[in-house]
């Protein structure tokens, strides 16, 4: 995480603050992680750099940035077209080739990427979208917020015949995963 800036992901207003461990507002009422919360995520997925890693909610494009740094290749799925466009200038301006950003809904994954070694959901669902569970290669791993709006347990699962074997890691707050069209 020391080598992504993430001042280049935050708005310009809120610059100074982009070393605080703190979510920030992006725009479209968004939010870029808390960077405890991008860390714990990252860390569940126990990547050694050989993987292909799919993010749900790339926002900001910062989690998936950090993510580039650990895989070898990163999706990272976007449902406002604004944040895709700024996340992929940054990535661009950062000459960071290894993270692709798709404007899509999220909740079907991304098929032509799969399948992924581990999966991150950057925002809050009341359960694991069954695409994301087909896309995950067997002994993958996904961290998902698991909740409802005003609270969920960031989950680390792993998949083990076909199934999830579930992992608290703690309590947290995003903003929800919508439902696109
Ligand atoms: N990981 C991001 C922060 C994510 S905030 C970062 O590092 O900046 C959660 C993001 O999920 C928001 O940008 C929101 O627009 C997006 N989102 C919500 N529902 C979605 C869906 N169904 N598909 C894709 N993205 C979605």
């Amino acid at each position: 995480m020391g080598e992504v800036p993430r001042e280049e992901f935050v708005p310009k207003q809120h610059r100074r603050n982009a070393y605080a461990d703190v979510a920030l507002p992006l725009s479209h009422g968004q939010t870029i992680s808390q960077p405890l919360m991008v860390a714990m995520s990252a860390e569940a997925l126990q990547l050694q750099g050989h993987e292909t890693v799919l993010e749900i909610g790339a926002g900001s494009g910062y989690q998936a940035a950090v993510l580039g740094r650990l895989a070898k290749k990163v999706h990272g799925i976007e449902i406002i077209p604004e944040l895709v466009e700024n996340a992929r200038q940054v990535l661009h301006s950062l000459d960071i080739d290894n993270v692709e950003i798709h404007c899509a809904d999220g909740r079907k994954g991304w098929p032509e990427g799969a399948p992924y070694d581990g999966i991150i959901v950057a925002a809050a669902a009341d359960e694991v979208p069954p695409a994301l569970l087909d896309q995950l290669r067997e002994g993958g791993r996904i961290v998902i917020p698991v909740g409802n709006r005003w609270g969920q347990s960031l989950m680390a699962m792993r998949k083990r015949n076909g199934k999830l074997e579930e992992e608290e890691l703690c309590r947290c707050i995003f903003v929800p995963l919508v439902y696109g069209g």
